[in-house]
């Protein structure tokens, strides 16, 4: 099971080693908090996992360049099912990163619109109509019209 295998590259990742997030807070972005170490961790391998997929594509496009006419249709069922597994975990890992990240920062939920800033601030996106405590008070604060 991948699940099993993700929590034991989460337990082992060193969060300094997560790619640094340089998107700046935005003039209509609220903060509502900053990733957890254990997010950190989390949102690191599944940044891998990401960078991986990416590998992946691209092999498995030489490899059929490579094998050009003489590839088989057996060999590119099989090249689009490797590629189609792994693109279904990483949006289900994506999913996952967001919905831990709601769990800890309820703060986010109900948000579509969230995001990751420079020094693993959690914002919500202009969400200027949106009516709840995060958001009313960013408007009497005038950080969002
Ligand atoms: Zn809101």
């Amino acid at each position: 099971m991948f699940l099993r295998s993700l929590l034991e590259k989460v337990d082992k990742f060193d969060p300094s080693k997560a790619p640094v997030v340089n998107d700046r807070v935005g003039k209509t972005d609220v903060v509502v908090g900053e990733m957890t170490p254990e997010l950190i961790k989390l949102y690191g391998v599944i940044s891998e996992e990401g960078t991986a997929l990416a590998e992946l594509g691209t092999s498995l496009m030489a490899k059929t360049e490579e094998l050009g006419k003489n590839i088989t249709g057996a060999q590119l069922d099989q090249f689009s099912a490797e590629y189609g597994i792994a693109r279904d975990r990483f949006t289900a890992l994506q999913k996952l990163l967001w919905a831990e990240i709601k769990d800890a920062f309820p703060a986010l939920g109900g948000h579509e619109q969230v995001g990751i800033r420079e020094g693993f601030k959690l914002v919500i996106i202009n969400d200027a109509k949106c009516n709840c405590p995060s958001c009313m008070a960013a408007r009497i604060l005038g950080i969002i019209g």
